[in-house]
């Protein structure tokens, strides 16, 4: 098993305070080694992102961390406690340790500056010392990292198109070559053919430049390719979490089945789509027991009452699920 580069440890979020909070992230344990593909995923309104924004600090008001911790493993040096960093060392792990590419962020480009500005401008930011040639060097060295010709750098967003600019976002993202990239559905926008030409490129980038990947998306089957392990997100929960292939051939959780029968498989044989029924809960009046128990197929007797623990089932070892049909003989450790 690699080193962790990010643990994330009971971690809770909430939207509002006291009786009135939406819990949206409940006591999430996560941890992402060094340079795999972590892939997360859940159909919307799971807390995926929530997660993500959590993690980072970037939650928007009025979310708030309500417990847990998240703790991040510079290559040297003693562990970080991301949840207690100054303003001014969050800023800098932001960028420098962990970057993120949001939803839509091949639109969040500004509209009035050329490529140029904006890359330069990362670079600055946090490299205010180096020459102005070193920078501008690194700039197009980052654009043919992606794979965009380093001519580009003087177009302005609209000349590119939204493949172009996805990569320019995934450029400026890997600036200050970061340990940790977190990707939320970075490439939904997409056709299906550009979402695989950059997904393959992003593969091959990290296997160059070593840095690991949180990839969130609601589309399991993107993630099956192009993941080292998934972990599946309910109603604010990971209920199950694998090795990518482990996975795709046996989901042991009727949920991850469930999304695995939702999209068209882009490799291997060909599964029956017959989708989830019903809808995600309203996190506002969560189900008792298990919170998948009034969709689930194969509910049983416990699952209406009792909330089932996420751990090393007996039946698969190496592997977690919160599910009755698979008792833990090992909780996930706190
Ligand atoms: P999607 O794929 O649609 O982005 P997601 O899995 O990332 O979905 P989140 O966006 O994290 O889910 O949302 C999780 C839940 O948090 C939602 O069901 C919603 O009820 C709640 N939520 C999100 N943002 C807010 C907010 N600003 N105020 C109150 N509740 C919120
Ligand atoms: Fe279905 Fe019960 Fe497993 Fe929940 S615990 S997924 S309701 S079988």
């Amino acid at each position: 098993m690699r080193d962790p580069v990010l643990e994330i440890r009971g971690l809770r979020v909430d939207y509002g305070l006291g009786d009135a909070a939406v819990h949206a992230v409940r006591d999430v344990d996560l941890t992402l080694h060094r340079g795999e593909v972590l892939g997360l995923a859940g159909e919307s309104g799971s807390g995926k992102s929530t997660l993500a924004y959590g993690l980072t600090r970037l939650l928007p008001p009025p979310g708030v961390i309500s417990g847990g911790e998240v703790v991040y493993h510079p290559v040297d040096g003693p562990p970080v406690d991301v949840l207690s960093l100054s303003p001014a060392r969050l800023r800098a792990f932001r960028w420098a340790d962990t970057s993120i590419v949001f939803q839509g962020a091949m639109n969040s480009l500004n509209p009035v500056h050329r490529i140029s500005t904006q890359l330069l401008d990362v670079i600055k930011a946090h490299e205010p010392r180096s020459a102005a040639a070193a920078r501008l060097a690194r700039a197009r060295d980052l654009l043919r990292l992606v794979g965009i010709s380093a001519d580009r750098l003087e177009s302005y967003p609209h000349q590119l198109s939204g493949g172009m600019r996805q990569r320019v976002m995934i450029a400026m993202a890997l600036a200050l070559e970061p340990q940790v990239v977190i990707m939320d559905e970075p490439t939904t926008a997409l056709d299906v053919v550009m979402q695989r030409q950059i997904l393959g490129q992003l593969a091959e980038l990290r296997q160059r430049l070593g840095f690991a990947v949180l990839f969130i998306t609601h589309d399991l089957s993107l993630l099956v390719e192009f993941s080292d392990r998934i972990a599946i997100m309910y109603g604010g929960r990971i209920v199950e979490e694998a090795p990518a292939a482990d996975l795709y051939r046996r989901a042991l959780h009727p949920y991850t089945d469930g999304l695995l029968h939702s999209f068209p498989a882009l490799r291997g044989a060909r599964r029956e789509l017959t989708g989830i029924p019903g809808s995600p809960p309203d996190l506002r009046a969560m189900p008792t027991g298990c919170a998948f128990h009034p969709r689930c197929p194969r509910a049983f007797t416990p699952c209406d009452t009792d909330v089932p623990p996420l751990g090393r089932p007996a039946d698969a070892p190496g592997r977690d699920v919160a599910c009755w049909l698979h008792p833990v003989a090992e909780p996930v450790p706190r």
